[in-house]
């Protein structure tokens, strides 16, 4: 599985191993979860009255992936939707659909009922749309760009769907005075250029205060600068090259953006070509300083490896310029203080944030998703993904014996 997807997309294969055992966790988490899809029994304020709540499925949801996760991702939508008891249509990304086919093949082979799980391939504005306007289909559950996810939400919306979409980030990690750099560095490092920066919650911006910029800045540097690129097959490679020829002429255009825009360019930059990066879509890890938040490399998601970083005077300004973005998916702080570390939890506007590790992703029992142009709709992953796939109907019965003897009571 993890050759599949290292083969479509491109990431690193050490990366790749952690999306297949990513994805075995939430099947797991899943089946688990199928025990305990619980409603609750209350007192009733009628006599002889029964009152509880069932769980009960939407009927066909339509499932719609991104290509940076292949395996998680749908993985993290089917199990779940699957338990509380729909049937689904699948639709991959069209740059991966070798890992969905894959995907669906295991739980073919399962012994999943045919009609159970229906995979469909094709392209997002004709298949997907389809997906969303069929009035058969009850929900949809979508992950990718806030631009499509905005307009599926309007659209659902408009139908009465049940819809939840997970989308962009711009996630930024501070670095205050106090930081331990033996964590914050690497922790950026992975968060900014692992998986080739082309994950939602990659760190693409570092806030950090100014009485350990200039040392962050040179352990950054060094440490960028001894990552190995090259094959995401070869297991000593840190970086691989983008998945597609879209993603890197983005990413090309967002370094122009940056250095008109007047960042410095501090590191990296650079489309390799040569040599063994002749048959690849590669990018130099790229670092601007000198970053200014209404610039577009600022506020934009790129999605690539290209870190903005800027200077604190406090803690109160890191979060001020880490809130300054319409994203709100992940963050971090790097700091030992607990106060300072408290602060930033109640004011970072994002739907995960970390504390002492990178903006990365997250475990398979606590609910994942964003705030703002990050996510709308129900949360996924945790018990609360459990909601958006079931609808929870209230049960009223009356078990009096009859008119005349409820008369009694009333
Ligand atoms: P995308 O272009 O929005 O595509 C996502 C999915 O939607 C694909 O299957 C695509 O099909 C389909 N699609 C495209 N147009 C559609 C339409 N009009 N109606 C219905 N479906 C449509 O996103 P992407 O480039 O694949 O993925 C990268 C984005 O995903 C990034 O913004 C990233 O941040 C986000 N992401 C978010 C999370 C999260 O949990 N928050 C996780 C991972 C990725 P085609 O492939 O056929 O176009």
């Amino acid at each position: 599985m993890a050759e599949a997807i290292t083969s479509e997309e491109g990431k690193p294969i050490a990366d790749a191993m952690g999306e297949v055992k990513r994805a075995m966790n939430i099947i797991e988490y899943a089946a688990g979860e199928g025990r305990r899809l619980f409603g609750y029994t209350t007192p009733s304020e009628l006599p002889n009255t029964v009152a509880y709540t069932v769980k009960r499925p939407l009927g066909v949801v339509a499932l719609i992936t991104p290509w940076n996760f292949p395996l998680a991702i749908p993985a993290w939508k089917l199990a779940p939707c699957l338990i509380a008891g729909n049937t689904v249509v699948y639709k991959p990304a069209s740059a991966t659909p070798l890992s969905a086919v894959k995907l669906v093949e295991i739980f073919e082979e399962a012994g999943l009922p045919p009609g159970v799980l229906n995979f469909i391939t094709g392209p997002g504005g004709s298949v997907g749309n389809t997906l969303v306007e069929d009035p058969r289909v009850g929900g949809i559950s979508f992950t990718g760009s806030t631009e499509i996810g905005t307009a599926i939400t309007a659209r659902a919306s408009e139908l009465l769907k049940k819809v939840q979409c997970e989308m962009g980030g711009k996630n930024a990690a501070i670095i205050l005075n106090d930081a331990d750099l033996d964590m914050a560095v690497p922790g950026v490092v992975q968060g900014a250029f692992g998986s080739t920066g082309q994950r939602c919650t990659a760190t693409s911006r570092a806030i950090v205060e100014d009485g350990i910029y200039d040392e962050f800045m040179s352990e950054l540097l060094a440490q960028t600068a001894a990552l190995s690129i090259g094959d995401g097959m070869d297991e000593t490679k840190d970086v691989a090259p983008l998945s597609s020829k879209n993603q890197l002429d983005t990413v090309l255009e967002y370094i122009g953006i940056g250095t008109e825009e007047g960042a410095k360019l501090a590191f990296g930059g650079h489309h390799l070509q040569d040599g063994e990066f002749a048959e690849g879509y590669y990018v130099e890890p790229t670092i601007f300083t000198d970053v200014r938040t209404h610039m577009r490399i600022a506020r934009e998601e790129i999605f690539g490896p290209v870190l903005s970083v800027f200077r604190a005077s406090n803690l109160q300004e890191a979060v001020e310029i880490s809130n300054d973005v319409d994203f709100g998916l992940s963050s971090s702080v790097y700091t030992r203080d607990l106060v300072q570390a408290h602060e930033y939890i109640n004011t970072a506007h994002t739907g995960m944030v970390h504390v002492n590790a990178p903006t990365l992703g997250g475990e398979v029992h606590l609910p994942f998703g964003g705030l703002g142009a990050s996510g709308t709709g129900q949360r996924e992953q945790g018990t609360e993904g459990f909601d958006f796939f079931t609808e929870t109907i209230s049960v009223y019965i009356d078990h009096s014996a009859g008119a005349k003897e409820r008369s009694k009571f009333i």
